[in-house]
């Protein structure tokens, strides 16, 4: 009986080379040691239960099978795990995974873009090579004798034995390292999460706003939501380049705010904050609200106007906050690596705009702006910059490449803005426009990488331009008062805010001093990633 037990487990000794991988790659990759310590034991114990496991099936037709299936699995895991390791220099996480769930909003494809270098593919290939010859080793013609049936069921309970304790140890002590588990438990969470806020924030009021005030006489406000733009690549705010063309010929119109950052650097979590009264003090509030909701029960009609794809695998958080609006269009039926032209929302804006004229309305517009892949967010006439770029900190071809395309995608932003302004302006109403972005990206200015993700968090990902136009008709202080506040240090999560004051709209709990056209604004820490002070960071 022993041999036996013993040849199945050798049989399966190759399932132990992923275990071999993340003991050496991970010595060289995972600090602190303890960190190190943990994630070996946890894959240990995954190993363990997954050669148990196999194992049993020694010596029946499934045998080959499941043996390849499962070798494949703690490949996989191994890869994950060591490769954002390798990326990140920490382990994969919860709010990593939130992000890859919520691949519709085509965060996850940033991740992805940016995980495959030669380390990694060289991960890949050392993974894959026991497969290769898994798959063409035959298996003996039985030479061992037949155990009897005691054997076999001793055999089986004790290998069933070994999986159970694996499993028990990875659920007690090693959740966090162990892949399959923290996944499963944080989609759960995600679910949850989402229900939540479509329970609340997708319908059109919210308990959270009380004793909303607002005036009665028409108004139109308009509120873009521009898409992975960093002000560091705006020629508003001192890039060199002309990225803004049109927007300077009416400079003198717009309040352009220098120092504004977003909480956070991925569209779900920073639009959640953004556009409701989460902020880092109290991210989960009991009874959260959105500026959607407040807008209507302020007595406007109002519109959601998108050019990001609304639905994937599960509805997008943007989606879930647009739809509490009166009338939602959605552009863009594709996902980020097709391309999609923000003109598109320029017609429909034209044609809100001529509906019943002289009503109160806000429309919200969220642009794909300036998201990778920057050659597919700009049609061929805007395809302008092919020159060495100003001041670029690493020199090689891809960076040249992809700073000129998000430059280019940059300056088509410009053209789309002006265009909004310009409808507006020949409305003669009483309006504003309040833009921002989600977040920018990362396009090789101070380190070499492209996009944004939290992990590495740098300046370009948090620093977004916010820019203000304000109609004839809109009374604001005298322009001097309103342009000495273009310095204010502002985090986009007290938007709400600005926007209650901007739209003359009343509620409890309005804090003027968190807006940041208040002549009552207070300068407090701006958290980002929850937690962190940016500014002292
Ligand atoms: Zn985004």
């Amino acid at each position: 009986m022993r041999p036996i037990f013993f040849t199945a487990v050798f049989k399966n000794l190759w399932l132990w080379f992923p275990l071999c991988v993340v003991m050496i790659a991970g010595y060289f990759s995972i600090q602190p040691l303890a960190y190190y310590g943990k994630e070996v034991i946890g894959f240990t114990l995954m190993t363990l239960a997954a050669t148990s496991i196999t194992s049993l099936f020694y010596r029946t037709a499934l045998a080959k099978g499941i043996a390849i299936a499962s070798y494949l699995l703690l490949a996989f895991f191994a890869f994950v795990k060591l490769s954002f390791y390798l990326q990140y220099g920490v382990g994969i996480s919860a709010s990593a995974l939130f992000v890859i769930f919520e691949t519709n909003a085509g965060e996850a494809s940033d991740y992805l873009s940016n995980y495959f270098n030669t380390t990694t593919i060289f991960l890949a290939i050392l993974l894959l090579v026991p497969l290769f010859w898994l798959l063409k080793a035959k298996r003996k013609r039985k030479i061992e004798r037949t155990p009897n049936k005691i054997q076999t069921i001793f055999r089986a309970a004790l290998l069933i034995g070994i999986a159970f304790i694996s499993v028990f140890l990875i659920r007690k002590y090693f959740r966090t390292q162990n892949i399959p588990y923290a996944t499963i438990s944080t989609f759960k969470e995600y679910k949850i999460a989402k229900q939540q806020l479509k329970d609340k924030l997708a319908q059109p009021t919210s308990p959270a706003f009380t004793e909303v005030t607002s005036q009665a006489d028409p108004q139109t406000y308009v509120v873009v939501i521009g898409e992975s733009t960093s002000s560091w690549h705006l020629q508003l705010y001192g890039y060199g380049r002309e990225t803004n063309p049109k927007l300077t010929t009416i400079k003198n119109d717009l309040l352009v705010m220098d120092n504004v950052i977003s909480p956070h650097v991925h569209t779900i979590t920073a639009v959640e904050k953004i556009l409701t009264l989460a902020d880092s003090e109290n991210s989960k509030p009991s009874v959260n609200g959105s500026i959607i909701q407040l807008a209507n029960q302020a007595g406007f009609t109002t519109y959601w106007i998108s050019n990001q794809k609304p639905v994937g695998l599960y509805e997008s958080i943007p989606t879930i906050l647009g739809s509490a609006a009166q009338h939602t269009r959605f552009l863009a039926t594709d996902d980020y690596n097709y391309q999609i032209y923000d003109e598109a929302v320029l017609p429909v804006l034209d044609e809100l705009l001529q509906e019943e004229t002289h009503a109160k309305k806000i429309i919200f517009i969220h642009l794909i702006g300036t998201h990778l892949r920057y050659e597919k967010r700009y049609p061929e006439t805007f395809n302008m910059f092919k020159d060495n770029p100003p001041h670029l900190k690493f020199q090689h071809k891809k960076a040249i490449e992809q700073t000129n395309l998000y430059d280019n995608a940059v300056r088509y932003n410009d053209s789309i803005m002006y265009e909004i302004i310009q409808r507006l302006d020949q409305q003669k109403e009483r309006s504003y426009l309040a833009y921002f972005a989600d977040h920018g990206d990362e396009v090789y200015d101070t380190m070499d990488f492209l996009g944004h993700n939290e992990y590495h968090g740098t300046a370009p990902m948090f620093e977004v331009p916010m820019i203000f136009w304000f109609s004839e008709a809109y009374k604001k202080p005298s322009d001097s008062l309103w342009a000495t506040y273009n310095k204010r240090k502002y985090s986009l999560e007290h938007f709400p805010h600005t926007f209650a004051q901007l739209s003359g709209i009343g509620f409890r709990g309005f804090d003027a001093s968190k807006s940041i056209l208040d002549s009552s604004f207070v300068d407090r820490p701006r958290i980002v990633k929850d937690t962190v002070d940016y500014d002292k960071r």
